[in-house]
């Protein structure tokens, strides 16, 4: 089925506007004399029966007591009856009990009975008015009442009057009307022209306002009304939160260019010095050149494969494959794959679990996280030091925490180790092979389950992780 669409330049709010302030301008008033028509008629017909009704109550009362009806020659009633008619611009008839017509003003139909429903009616005593609509003319019927106690309908009067006039007012208003009606669109029309350009000018402003912003830093401000301040105010916050995400993206490219650069120029310096030497170089010198160059593309491949885990997960709408898993397994198995390393820098590498723990989440993501934890304990610790990772669990959350004997981080770092390229001391950590990458990834991973991750640290004492997951994946709204 095809559905109903507005017209496009019903989308202005100029547009809208305009026909609105036309339409409250021009329906009222077209309304109003509509009903003052009707109104008017109504009311007219309804006074003229009334006095018609009452001139008709005189005559009977003349007839009765003048004979008329058995003597219809009357001049004086006769003329009565005419001149009456002339005033109406209409008819008068006079019918006696037998429903004979005794005088009628147009003599036309004299001595005729009438069988006429209301003058059956007014002989029942009844009196009637009714309203021909074709011949535009109103016709009452009254009985002729005798006099005395006990008396009975002797005739019966009609009369009928033309309502001529009524439907030449009725014409001159309606001129009347179709002109204020016309003057009242030609004000509307200017009226509603004014105010729409009027009321939607703020919005004008504060599009040619958005449209002329020169610089990122740049605030935009039209407060003509309170709704385009306060989209003002919006459009401002959101500009500073794209230029804020604009300079983070920009110092994430330039540090990753700086990152991915180092180790490519170590290697031309290498290569370089290599070739220089020309073709007396001993063959344990080229070897210990190739060593430090394979090294470097290590650590090019290690920043690399950083970058691609922490833009798999920083991709907005990324999927998780949660699954229910044991994480006492989970933590077990990243120990056994890390020992080596740890026995390798002599750090006690212990695990201490307090409950058996199963929670949904993506195996992954989540032990890539831990994973950079308790790699970062043993990395920054000193020879003879431990790294402690102990898991425990309550009704909603579960919690591991990783704490090493290492050399700490400073407090005025502990804000930003989070931070994408941050480190330390960058020196020491790209020796023992640091991208700055790890916990950025870390934090992502646990943001996307929901967790929360805290670290306390003293320099020269050791540094310890929490990390708070809830037992249950928490699905996005
Ligand atoms: P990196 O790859 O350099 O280890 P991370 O993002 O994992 O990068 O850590 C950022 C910085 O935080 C590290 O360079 C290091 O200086 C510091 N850091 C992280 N974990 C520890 C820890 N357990 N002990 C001491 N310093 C740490």
């Amino acid at each position: 089925m095809k559905r109903f669409s507005i017209p496009t330049i019903f989308n202005s709010l100029r547009v809208r506007i305009f026909i609105l302030v036309l339409l409250v301008g021009l329906i009222p008033g077209t309304l109003i004399g509509g009903l003052f028509f009707q109104m008017y008629q109504k009311k007219a017909l309804s006074n003229d029966a009334v006095s018609m009704t009452s001139q008709a109550q005189l005559l009977s009362n003349q007839i009765v007591t003048t004979g008329y009806l058995s003597n219809p020659t009357m001049d004086a009633i006769n003329n009565q009856l005419m001149a009456l008619g002339n005033i109406y611009s209409g008819r008068i008839m006079i019918l006696n009990s037998s429903l004979q017509v005794v005088n009628d003003t147009y003599d036309i139909y004299t001595g005729r009975t009438m069988v006429w429903q209301n003058a059956i009616l007014a002989l029942r005593g009844k009196r009637s008015s009714t309203y021909d609509n074709d011949s535009h003319c109103q016709v009452i019927a009254v009985p002729i009442m005798g006099t005395g106690v006990g008396s009975t309908v002797e005739g019966v009067i009609v009369i009928t009057k033309s309502t001529d006039y009524l439907e030449q007012n009725v014409s001159f208003y309606t001129r009347l009307l179709v002109f204020s009606v016309l003057v009242a669109a030609i004000i509307a029309t200017i009226v509603a022209l004014f105010s729409s350009i009027y009321l939607t000018d703020p919005l004008r402003k504060l599009s040619a306002a958005i449209l002329n912003r020169q610089n990122s830093g740049e605030q935009v401000m039209v407060s003509d009304v309170a709704e385009t301040t306060e989209i003002s105010k919006h459009f401002n916050e959101v500009m500073t939160r794209m230029d804020e995400i604009d300079a983070s993206r920009q110092e994430f490219v330039s540090n990753v260019s700086h990152e991915l650069k180092t180790p490519l120029t170590s290697m031309k310096v290498l290569a370089d010095s290599l070739t220089s030497m020309g073709d007396e170089v001993p063959v344990e010198l080229y070897r210990d050149f190739m060593d430090d160059i394979t090294h470097e593309i290590d650590r090019e491949t290690k920043i690399i494969n950083d970058l691609l885990s922490l833009v798999r997960l920083d991709k907005s709408g990324v999927t998780l494959n949660i699954e229910a898993k044991n994480i006492n397994e989970m933590l077990e198995q990243l120990m056994k794959r890390l020992r080596p390393i740890a026995e390798k820098n002599q750090v006690e590498l212990v695990m201490e679990s307090f409950r058996p723990v199963t929670a949904e989440v993506d195996e992954v993501k989540f032990s890539l996280a831990i994973m950079n934890l308790i790699e970062n304990g043993i990395k920054y610790n000193q020879q003879g030091g431990y790294v402690h990772v102990s898991l425990n669990a309550d009704h909603q959350y579960f919690f591991i925490r990783v704490e090493d004997s290492g050399m700490g981080i400073p407090e005025d770092s502990l804000n930003r180790i989070f931070e994408r390229f941050y480190r330390v001391d960058k020196s020491h950590s790209r020796e023992i092979g640091g991208t700055g990458l790890g916990l950025a990834i870390t934090k992502n991973a646990i943001d996307m389950h929901h967790g929360q991750i805290q670290v306390h640290s003293m320099v020269g004492e050791g540094t310890t992780f929490d990390v708070r997951v809830p037992l249950s994946y928490i699905k996005e709204s």
